[in-house]
């Protein structure tokens, strides 16, 4: 029996688990996540509010019910956890499906200032992540400013602009519920630093925005007109195509009666964020007085070769809360090499490069082998091309020794995994959570101590 991990139990994970059953009669794959739940961003990033893309999970939880794929969660590879040359001795292969866990940084004054988040640290406290903080993001806020034109900007976009009505049903947790509830923020600005026919959200994620029940979307007919592919469209791939269409629409028929305002601004980069009680001019160094209050722009036009320029001309817009959407990084992980430069794994179709040489029972999928970009289905074609390559070197990786069972090993270790039925504890607890809140279906645990506490409750039986 080859012995394979997976480490990572996102979509690149559980596709790779899932191409290893079919493709060899002759695995036992265990898919592992540091988290005690599995899913990933399909858990973790896709927005509550995205039901269809949620259910996801049901398709991925065959995968991982699997008879010969078994789930182990809570088990931290690297620093604090299992070191990765460790993991290496108790399978044939590794297969690392981390992703990308971290943002990018705009580097530029003031970033840091109260207020002033990254959109995935909203993300993932809406979506109930046990290591996010509760940063109190909407609590003084009256208006907001979304940097970036990428789907997670239409995401933490479309959370903040929808009321609760629609909140309560998701899964959201009750404390971000209850916030993004009461909150008073009633101005949205999403701003892209290039033209509209090249914003990276595509037309569906962007046509929702205008769909809200209570949120206008208003643009700025002139401002959309720098783009050369908003004013003659027909060369434009097809997705851009359509953006553009959906943005003159808005462009024709702005919704003004709503209470909370969507504006869409391009051609604006950021150059730095002001804060409350200091203003420091154009290019100087940034007050760190107080909480932000605006963020200042440089406006800019097109190059003509698909980049802008600056104009020397500078915008201040107004905002409590600015969220910074402008992609995410990979990380380096302990004992594999890692490209600084792309925040990716170095590899050859999976297979890991340790100084330009294959390194034989290393392999990569998903974000974390070709950098954040891409939908969900992305990964099924990436996680294949590593499968075939590991598969290839079953003859090599075949022959080393491994222990019987690893669970055994790692309990010798101190890791205690969460097993397939203490997710399903997890489950069950989280249904039983919505249900007493009545919030009219399943309902996040939010933090460690519930959810190691849920799985805990694996093994006590159910009431009939
Ligand atoms: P993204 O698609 O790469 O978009 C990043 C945005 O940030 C771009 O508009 C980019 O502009 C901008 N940006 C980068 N650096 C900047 C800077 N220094 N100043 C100002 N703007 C800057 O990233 P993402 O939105 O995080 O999405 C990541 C991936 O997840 C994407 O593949 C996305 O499609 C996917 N996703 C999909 C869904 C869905 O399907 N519903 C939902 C969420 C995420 P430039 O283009 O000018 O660089």
């Amino acid at each position: 029996m080859l012995r394979v991990a997976v480490v990572g139990s996102g979509p690149s994970g559980v596709y790779t688990a899932q191409n290893l059953v079919q493709l060899h009669p002759d695995v036992l794959v265990d898919v592992i996540d540091r988290l005690p739940c599995p899913y990933g961003l399909v858990r973790y990033g896709v927005a509550p509010d995205h039901e269809k893309i949620k259910s996801l999970q049901n398709n991925l939880r065959t995968v991982l019910e699997h008879e010969r794929v078994r789930f182990l969660g809570a088990v931290p590879i690297g620093p604090g956890g299992l070191p990765a040359e460790r993991l290496r001795k108790l399978y044939h292969a590794v297969v690392y499906c981390v992703g990308a866990a971290a943002d990018r940084r705009l580097g530029i004054p003031g970033e840091d200032l109260p207020g002033s988040w990254s959109a995935t640290q909203f993300v993932s406290w809406y979506s109930a992540h046990p290591d996010a903080a509760d940063e109190g993001f909407v609590r003084d806020a009256r208006s907001a400013v979304v940097i970036g034109v990428g789907n997670v900007a239409v995401d933490v976009t479309r959370m903040l602009a929808r009321g609760p009505a629609e909140l309560g049903p998701t899964d959201m947790p009750q404390a971000a519920f209850r916030a993004l509830a009461a909150s008073r923020v009633r101005d949205i600005c999403m701003v892209g630093r290039r033209g509209p026919s090249q914003a990276r959200f595509t037309t569906k994620e962007l046509r929702e925005l205008g769909g809200l029940p209570d949120a206008g979307v208003l643009v700025d007919p002139a401002e959309l007109a720098l783009d050369p592919g908003y004013t003659d469209p027909s060369a434009l791939p097809a997705v851009q195509r359509r953006n553009v269409e959906v943005l003159r629409g808005w462009a024709r028929a702005p919704r003004e009666d709503a209470s909370r305002r969507i504006r869409l601004r391009f051609f604006l980069r950021p150059v730095e964020l002001l804060a409350d009680g200091g203003d420091s001019g154009p290019g100087g160094a940034a007050s760190t007085a107080g909480p932000v209050r605006a963020v200042r722009f440089e406006r800019t036009e097109p190059d003509g070769r698909g980049g802008v320029r600056g104009t020397g001309r500078f915008e201040d817009v107004e905002a409590h809360l600015v969220l910074r959407s402008v992609g995410y990084r990979g990380v380096p992980l302990d004992g594999l090499p890692f490209d600084a430069s792309s925040g990716t794994v170095p590899h050859l179709a999976g297979r890991v490069l340790r100084a330009g040489v294959v390194a034989p029972g290393e392999y990569v999928a998903g974000w974390i082998k070709r950098g954040p970009t891409g939908v969900i289905g992305t990964n099924r074609p990436c996680a294949k091309e590593t499968v075939l390559s590991l598969l290839d070197d079953v003859p090599v990786l075949a022959s080393a020794p491994v222990p019987g069972d690893p669970v055994a090993a790692l309990r010798a270790e101190g890791v205690d995994p969460v097993e397939w039925p203490g997710w399903r504890a997890i489950e069950r607890a989280e249904a039983a959570l919505g249900a007493s809140l009545g919030r009219g279906g399943v309902v996040k645990l939010a933090d460690w101590e519930s959810l190691l506490a849920a799985a805990r409750t694996a093994g006590v039986p159910q009431a009939p």
